[in-house]
């Protein structure tokens, strides 16, 4: 029988972030611990040593996933996960990632205060290069684990000095053995990272899925024209058609439902003199949505506007679609069980889909899967003013807790 209810101390839980974020840390108050480099080692290391002394048996894979694991009552069910990553972006901020593996800790460390063993065994996980700033691609570590990249391939990859994934792994001595194991059920807490919970002032995302994307390059070619002799109705001008075109992106973000996203966030005109018409862009567009067939039916409508767009503008729109990402929807029930720990704790919560990519949309690939988001300070991060509050970390903790324990039994 347990001792007490597990109950998260959330002053610990702030503590250890705190502690943490000295690793790397920037002096605006953010953190550069960029994938293997010695800072990653260092905060490994650290993470390595709060699992050892919270009885964790710790173990490496090919890639340097890190996997901390407490021991259930039932040595062969499969593992309840919890994790993240400790890895940041260059000028990163103190909790995009480490808030989950951190959050993962405290669980653990909240079940052995209380004296409370779970059937199925839990693990902590911190995956390897989420953020991808330094090696590509994003979610190397969560996507080799998973079976979506090939461990070999993926070591030989290149940073722009020359030093490649695998080498870079032996550097920092996290070049480990372990093979991709069974995953009962996977949870990721992370900060929103976007505007919504506080906007709406909500202590808890509850989250249904990420948004699938597309991404497509788009060229568009005109003619360069003399700004002065060139009548207007003679031109062939491509950046008018690249202004209609972005406001057309616009329009269908607007238009289709299901959490639809639509920006152009690169452009590049040709030759960029103030007095020729120019006569080629180069820009991007993204779109995002929830539903795979909506988010189809946005990129069909990308390509006849673009058509009309080229038609009405005499130039030509070619497009190529450079990412598919589709969307990834949770496993109902264990989305369930994050929204009723929500209720069971009298925290405001609402439904809520993940913009972002995380290392979740990979696991659920292979196992039931949810993430949990807390606000943060304005929505920003990827910065390193990123914020968060230590009573909304502590309030998705207990979260995480709770769903974890419905789900480990
Ligand atoms: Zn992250």
């Amino acid at each position: 029988m347990p001792k007490s209810a597990p109950r998260v101390d959330g002053t610990r839980l702030w503590s250890s972030l705190m502690e943490l974020a000295r690793i790397g840390a920037t002096p605006k108050g953010g953190v550069r611990r960029v994938t293997l480099t010695p800072a990653d080692r260092e905060g490994r290391d650290l993470f390595a040593r709060w699992c050892r002394e919270a009885g964790l048996e710790l173990r490496v894979d090919g890639i340097g996933n890190l996997f901390a694991r407490r021991a259930g009552t039932d040595a062969g069910a499969p593992p309840v996960v919890m994790g993240s990553h400790l890895d940041s972006q260059p000028n990163g901020g103190k909790f995009d990632g480490a808030y989950g593996v951190m959050a993962g800790l405290e669980v653990v460390r909240a079940l052995n205060d209380a004296g409370v063993r779970t059937r199925a065994p839990l693990e902590v996980a911190s995956w390897t290069n989420e953020e991808g700033s330094r090696f590509v691609p994003t979610l190397m570590g969560s996507g080799v684990f998973t079976g979506i990249y090939p461990l070999e391939d993926i070591l030989s990859h290149k940073d722009t000095e020359g030093t490649s994934v695998g080498e870079a792994l032996r550097s920092i001595g996290y070049a480990g053995e372990a093979r991709p194991h069974k995953v009962g059920a996977y949870f990721e807490a992370h900060i929103e990272q976007g505007p919504v919970l506080e906007d709406t002032r909500t202590t808890i995302g509850v989250v249904q899925g990420a948004l699938g994307q597309r991404w497509f390059d788009v060229l568009i070619a005109g003619q360069d024209a003399h700004a002065g002799p060139t009548p207007m109705e003679l031109r062939k001008d491509a950046l008018l058609a690249a202004a209609e075109l972005t406001l057309e992106v616009n329009r269908i973000a607007g238009a289709f439902p299901d959490y639809a996203r639509g920006t152009v966030g690169h452009m590049q005109v040709k030759p960029n003199s103030r007095n020729v018409v120019p006569g080629e862009v180069r820009m991007t567009v993204d779109l995002r949505n929830a539903k795979d067939a909506t988010l189809s039916a946005m990129a069909q409508d990308l390509k006849d506007t673009a058509e009309r767009i080229a038609r009405k503008r005499r130039v030509s729109i070619s497009m190529e679609e450079v990412v598919y990402f589709p969307p990834s929807e949770f496993a109902p029930e264990l989305v369930s069980r994050v929204r009723a720990a929500a209720q069971e704790l009298g925290l405001s919560h609402r439904d809520i889909v993940s913009g972002a990519a995380h290392d979740a949309v990979y696991l659920s690939r292979v196992a039931p899967t949810a993430m949990i988001f807390v606000p943060c300070e304005g929505g920003i991060s990827h910065n390193e003013i990123e914020a968060a509050r230590p009573e909304d970390c502590a309030a998705g903790c207990s979260v995480l807790l709770h769903a974890v324990l419905a789900t480990a039994g």
